[in-house]
């Protein structure tokens, strides 16, 4: 099957292989140094030394923590809402009670850092800013480096970024940006099953972390930062641990710089594959993502038939479009473990799947 949703992504045989190992104890030199490892390089492929704490968690947990370990009641937030994933975020700090000051973008446009220069100036007591990197419902990637210069101009608001969708797959080098705090999840650009958030805390988010007085426990960061001397704080996804171990030895042995090509490549020659075919983009151009696609439905096709043609005939899975979307557009994943032999392959079904309909 050729799983083309935006995660979880396929796994490499590999990981396949290391996620059916039989289990250990999870408080065991053994699981020690598995931590370890994915800890460094983690920190290797992103180059970073910040600390990388593995939380057993979807990646929506992992944006709650982030949440809940550096906002108190009553903050001030800035929330980005420009898709599905944004608009998730903003929801998480309004359920913990931040008064929230949201910035609702048209679905395909990317934030622009005038808007938010504009929005630090309407309210100079903003705490900290909540931003998406990539928006995996629109196929947009944000301009994050402009937004992060903006708002380390403007403020000291802490920046929390969802880098769900592009974490490993796109550069984005968290300390040179200013990012202070920055979620992944293991089943997007990761190609590794779904079960871990793995979240980039720097120096100024554990000082928010001592100042935020929100409740937490579970998703307290500080036990997970503890985790390398008195063990988890929780019986971790073992499995996973397997996987993303795995999973990452290979992507350190590729090289971030090999990889990030690699997305750049393969997100044009989507973008092409899909123009050549008469379809049409969903996303603002000059921001489309390298890691997910969103296509407009013909006006003459049926976006749930084209669908279940690719599923049924030609063992392509596609993601649907999300909210006001569901019908409107359809997306295609393309990170991780992913070549162009695949995004090729997803083509080509695509191109026989529209003539079949249009046959009928
Ligand atoms: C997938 C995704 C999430 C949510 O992750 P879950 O693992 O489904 O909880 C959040 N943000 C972005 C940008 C995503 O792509």
């Amino acid at each position: 099957m050729n799983l083309r949703v935006p995660g979880p992504t396929p796994c490499s045989p590999e990981v396949l292989a290391a996620v059916g190992r039989q289990m250990i104890n999870h408080r065991s030199p053994e699981m020690g140094e598995i931590v370890q490892r994915i800890t460094e390089n983690l920190q290797s492929f992103l180059a970073t030394e910040r600390d990388f704490l593995l939380v057993t968690t979807s990646g929506s947990g992992g944006l709650e923590a982030a949440v809940v370990n550096t906002l108190s009641a009553g903050d001030r937030v800035l929330g980005v809402d420009a898709g599905a994933f944004g608009k998730r975020f903003c929801s998480i700090a309004e359920t913990y009670g931040a008064d929230l000051i949201r910035l609702e973008l048209e679905w395909g446009q990317a934030v622009q850092p005038e808007q938010i220069r504009q929005a630090l100036r309407e309210e100079p007591e903003i705490r900290a800013v909540l931003l998406t990197h990539n928006e995996t419902s629109t196929g947009v990637t944000h301009p994050l480096e402009k937004i992060c210069n903006t708002i380390r101009a403007e403020s000291d608001a802490l920046i929390l970024v969802d880098a769900v969708s592009s974490l490993g797959a796109l550069p984005l080098p968290v300390d040179a940006w200013g990012i202070d705090l920055v979620v992944t999840g293991s089943q997007k650009a990761w190609g590794t099953p779904p079960g871990l958030a793995m979240m980039g805390v720097g120096a100024r988010a554990w000082e928010a972390h001592q100042r935020s007085t929100l409740p937490r426990f579970y998703f307290d960061l500080a036990r997970y930062r503890d985790a390398a001397r008195k063990g988890f704080p929780f019986t971790p996804a073992v499995s996973v641990f397997y996987g993303l171990d795995t999973a990452l030895a290979l992507m350190v042995e590729e090289g971030p710089d090999a990889v990030y090509a690699r997305h750049a490549r393969i997100g044009s020659r989507v973008r092409e594959g899909i123009q050549s075919l008469g379809l049409s983009l969903f996303a603002d151009p000059r921001f489309a993502s390298n890691t997910v696609t969103a296509v407009n439905v013909p006006e003459d096709l049926d976006g749930k038939e084209l669908a279940r043609v690719l599923r049924e005939d030609y063992d392509t899975v596609i993601g649907a479009g999300q909210a006001h979307f569901a019908g409107r557009i359809f997306r295609i994943g393309h990170m991780g473990w992913v070549s162009e032999d695949d995004v090729n392959q997803a083509l080509a079904a695509l191109e026989r799947a529209l003539s079949d309909l249009r046959r009928r």
